[in-house]
């Protein structure tokens, strides 16, 4: 540390992200001398919205998962298995139902964001 700050680096008030120590800054860059590394800060996202739609993206990613399976379950069933048919159309009709209103979710959080 003694060291960096000999070579004219400066002490900032965050801290490492990893390790908690203290960060310097040397050639405008932040350095954390315990990682001997560099330290990148993104810029702090807007209130809430990109997190939120993290959780629609992941959700959509997994639906879209398990529409298809069921859609491969439906082509498995026979002609005859009617009940089994019934309640995989049921469950696709619920996840098709889920997945237009995730979309609009995420349309309408997009459509704010942009607005801000
Ligand atoms: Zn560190």
């Amino acid at each position: 540390m003694a060291e960096l700050l000999k070579k004219g680096a400066k002490m900032l008030p965050e801290i490492c992200p990893i390790c908690k120590s203290p960060l310097f800054e040397q050639n405008g860059k932040t350095w954390c001398p315990n990682c001997k590394r560099e330290v990148i800060f993104l810029k702090k996202e807007r209130k809430g919205y990109s997190k939120d739609l993290g959780v629609f993206f992941s959700l959509k990613k997994n639906l879209l998962g398990k529409i298809s399976s069921y859609s491969d379950l439906l082509s498995k069933l026979g002609e005859e298995e009617k009940e089994e048919i019934r309640e995989t159309l049921n469950i696709l009709n619920l996840q098709l139902s889920l997945f237009k209103k995730l979309i609009e979710i995420m349309d309408s959080i997009t459509l704010k964001e942009e607005k801000q």
